[in-house]
């Protein structure tokens, strides 16, 4: 099998537009023939997204046998308004390669293609697996398909997962979840001259003052910290919105989302119930809940001792959700990806080149203790 050049992989997947709310078929389309030429067994997990828009999750596996591992990318990035440059014309500049998508995570998911690529099937006595998903950065629509419909997933009978996000290659073993309650305030609209109105913001006013000091009393009581995090606290907030109305007006509408970071074993689906329960109390309209869990692996799993042994660095935790929350309940999950989580999102997005090639390093190191 021939060896691919991580730099110049990751460069070409820069080039392919894959802004989230895209048809992202050209990665698929450049992907898969890579795949196929290195031996893989590839499958495509088509769907419609909530906006009409077909949505590709490409998968490939190579070797056979039960307790491999896997690398859970995906390939779409965020919409890369703000640059000054082209986000799509990848550049070398000094030790970094600059573009959309090179960091979050383009550069990642070319350094496990090119780990696993020159690696013959026959070489290989358990399956490694490799996923580049969609919809990553909008609600993980992408993964959810591939959990439920990749016969190429089942299959394989994984053991361990890699999320490769950026973690300049530390091998990350838990990370936070993300929960938000949205409650809204249905008033009258009308001209103070008149007196007339019900403002929607005095109606929402008393469970404003709940969450105040709810939010005090999370920060006040360690029962809702988890000491192996940074912060050990889950970053409680709330945000109003009344939709610009004037001053002269009483407002018709107004809406206060919640949010917070569950951590593993903490007491998020208390939080959850307690803002409910309080916002019903008021006779508040509850328009939406949601709660993705945060992961934590423990740290003496052999997935994690072998990323830590490979990378040469030591397991710690962040603060930050990934897509691993929807992989650790099937698989010892660990998030270790080249690059600064400090890069991802920003404009002039970068990695740096020596840590692609490290990347490279690290991923065989890995296939090659688990499945050879
Ligand atoms: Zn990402």
């Amino acid at each position: 099998m021939s060896a691919l050049d991580v730099l110049e992989l990751t460069k070409d997947l820069v080039r392919i537009n894959s802004v989230s709310d895209r048809n992202n078929a050209p990665i698929a389309d450049f992907l898969e023939p890579i795949f196929q030429e290195h031996g893989f067994a590839t499958e495509r997990i088509v769907y419609t997204d909530k906006k009409g828009v077909e949505k590709t999750t490409l998968v490939a596996s190579k070797g056979g046998g039960a307790g491999g591992i896997g690398f859970f990318s995906h390939s779409d990035t965020v919409p890369g308004t703000g640059w000054s440059t082209d986000p799509w014309t990848p550049v070398v500049a000094g030790d970094r390669l600059i573009g959309l998508g090179a960091c979050d995570m383009k550069g990642p998911l070319a350094a496990t293609i090119a780990a696993a690529a020159p690696i013959a099937a026959d070489a290989l006595n358990k399956t490694v697996f490799i996923a580049v998903t969609a919809d990553e950065e909008i609600g993980y629509q992408g993964a959810k398909e591939m959990l439920a419909r990749s016969e190429l997933l089942k299959g394989a009978q994984l053991a361990m997962a890699i999320v490769p996000e950026p973690t300049s290659l530390d091998p990350v073993y838990a990370h936070k979840g993300g929960a938000g309650v949205e409650v809204t305030a249905h008033g009258v609209a009308a001209h103070t001259s008149n007196d007339t109105g019900i403002s929607a913001t005095f109606l929402i006013a008393p469970f404003l003052n709940d969450m105040a000091e709810l939010a005090m009393e999370i920060k006040r009581d360690t029962s809702y910290h988890r000491p192996e995090f940074v912060p050990p606290t889950p970053g409680f907030n709330v945000t109003i919105n009344d939709f610009g109305t004037p001053g002269n007006v009483t407002a018709a509408r107004t809406v206060c989302t919640v949010g917070f970071r569950p951590m593993p074993g903490d007491r998020s689906d208390d939080l959850l119930a307690y803002i409910v329960g309080k916002a019903e109390s008021y006779g508040l309209e509850v328009t939406s809940s949601r709660s993705m869990p945060g992961f934590s692996t423990s740290p003496d799993a052999p997935v994690v001792r072998a990323v830590a042994a490979a990378t040469d660095r030591a397991p710690r935790t962040v603060s930050y959700g990934t897509e691993g929350s929807l992989y650790a309940p099937l698989y010892d999950t660990v998030v270790c990806g080249p690059g600064s989580i400090a890069q991802a999102h920003t404009d002039g997005e970068w990695i740096e080149i020596a840590q692609l090639t490290e990347a490279v390093e690290v991923y065989t190191r890995l296939i090659e203790t688990f499945c050879m």
